[in-house]
């Protein structure tokens, strides 16, 4: 079978297609490290028999991917949102420098460090209220967990050990691990098939109308001694389809929390640093969670890092002289040196240079330059907040061919459900914003 000296030898099934070429006449080979690593990589959401090989990215700078073959794309998506302040920031690449000088990593069990706790005090700082105690995880999934972990041994400590369910809403997205795939929508979610095997929550529509309003309070006379926590995206639910509702409907549910005794759990790991336009999207409804959900921006796209932070009356119910009360919970990596570093200095760029403004800008080119496309044919909806600009069709036969065209255009945006949207780097330069609005409009009226 395999030699020694070359254990990765041809994979006996195909497993993607050939890459896609930059001119028909002379396709420049792909590296050597591509073709010999492509057939033992497990690609995330993909069919790995028809799934369009993936592009080969050599580098990046602001809103733009270079590819080893010479093209250059510019961003639509800002690696899955994260690289909010374009990518390698010279600030936030001179932090994580000099902290690889110093210590890289260290545990943090037993021991803390300083980019750590700079970061927990300004990251409490900047939130709204009380939000001031700081877990740090390293991905959004194991955040949204502790947050769960965090409500449910809330009532565990507290007397009330048969309050372990959350209420979480049709559209919802918060994460791909088994804990969390109980909290996204059953249907719509990418997670269906693991239907019978996930713990049961309670999934509503959100509160929106009186219909939907009546139906919530409903289940709450009915469910509530069985709930410990409300939790939702705010604003936005992004991975659901960039579905959008009012703070109003956060209102409605801060006040249903309190009412029925029910922490409220703020998923910010999309919407959380600027990208509505606001810091934290709950600032919109002039509300604080109970705890709240951050990850993806919070490095700048640099480094893999996320937060649950609760407010002192969760955080209390954990001092006991009961061991059995403290909160079980160390993720190996948790408050990476590198990672908090890295969230230091883009937080300093929240400070030394005008996100917001940048945010308002993009706002305003998003609705002028996409409000066309709703005269387009199979154009459903034309939807902007904050720098998110969304297009929804109709449907989407094949987003992986909708994908191709946009590569065509010179543009990194990925088409998913029924919609196409942009959600660019704040810093993206006007021309390559237009580029990616002229793409969208061009390709989805051909
Ligand atoms: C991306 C996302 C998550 C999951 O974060 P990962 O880092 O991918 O585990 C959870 N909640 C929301 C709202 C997200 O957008």
């Amino acid at each position: 079978m395999s030699s020694p000296r070359n254990p990765s030898a041809a994979p006996r099934t195909p497993t993607v297609q050939h890459a896609e070429q930059a001119t028909p006449h002379s396709p420049p080979p792909m590296p050597d490290w591509y073709q010999q690593g492509l057939p033992h990589i497990w690609l995330p959401y993909s069919q790995m028999k028809t799934a369009p090989a993936p592009l080969a990215a050599r580098s990046t700078q602001n809103a733009r991917i270079q590819l080893t073959d010479g093209r250059e794309l510019v961003d639509g998506v800002a690696a899955w949102w994260t690289a909010c302040h374009g990518y390698n920031h010279p600030h936030i690449r001179a932090a994580v420098q000099a902290q690889l000088e110093t210590m890289p990593h260290v545990m943090f069990g037993g021991m803390v460090h300083e980019p750590a706790l700079r970061l927990a005090s300004r990251l409490s700082a900047l939130l709204p209220g009380d939000l001031e105690r700081v877990f740090f995880t390293d991905s959004g999934s194991v955040a949204v967990e502790v947050a769960m972990k965090m409500a449910i041994q809330y009532r565990l400590n507290t007397g009330e050990p048969k309050r372990t369910k959350m209420l979480a809403f049709k559209g919802g997205y918060h994460g791909d691990t088994l804990a969390t795939m109980a909290v996204c929508d059953p249907e719509e979610g990418m997670h269906h098939l693991y239907g019978d095997v996930l713990a049961t929550h309670i999934i509503a529509p959100l509160p929106q109308d009186e219909e939907s309003e009546a139906a919530f309070f409903k289940l709450l006379d009915e469910h509530a001694h069985e709930l410990t926590a409300i939790l939702t995206e705010p604003l936005v639910q992004g991975a659901g389809g960039m579905l959008f509702h009012a703070p109003a409907v956060l209102r409605t549910l801060r006040a249903a929390a309190d009412r029925y005794g029910l922490l409220l759990i703020l998923d910010e790991i999309f919407t959380g640093f600027g990208r509505t336009g606001t810091m934290f999207a709950c600032e919109q409804a002039g509300i604080v969670p109970d705890i709240i959900t951050l990850s993806k921006a919070l490095t700048g796209g640099t480094m893999a890092l996320a937060a649950t932070v609760a407010r002192p009356h969760v955080f209390e119910a954990f001092l006991s002289d009961t061991p059995d009360h403290a909160l079980m919970h160390g993720p190996t990596f948790m408050a990476n040196a590198l990672a908090c570093a890295s969230a230091n200095a883009a937080l300093d760029l929240f400070e030394t240079e005008p996100r917001l403004e940048q945010v308002a800008a993009i706002n305003r080119h998003l609705t002028e330059a996409l409000e066309p496309c709703r005269m387009l044919p199979g154009v459903k909806d034309v939807r902007v907040l904050g720098a998110i600009g969304v297009v929804e069709l109709e449907k989407i036969a094949n987003p992986d061919a909708l994908r191709q065209r946009f590569i065509a255009e010179n543009v990194w945006i990925r088409p998913f459900r029924s919609i196409v949207y942009v959600t660019p780097a704040f810093t993206i330069p006007p021309e390559d914003l237009r580029i990616l609005t002229d793409a969208i409009y061009r390709v989805l009226s051909t």
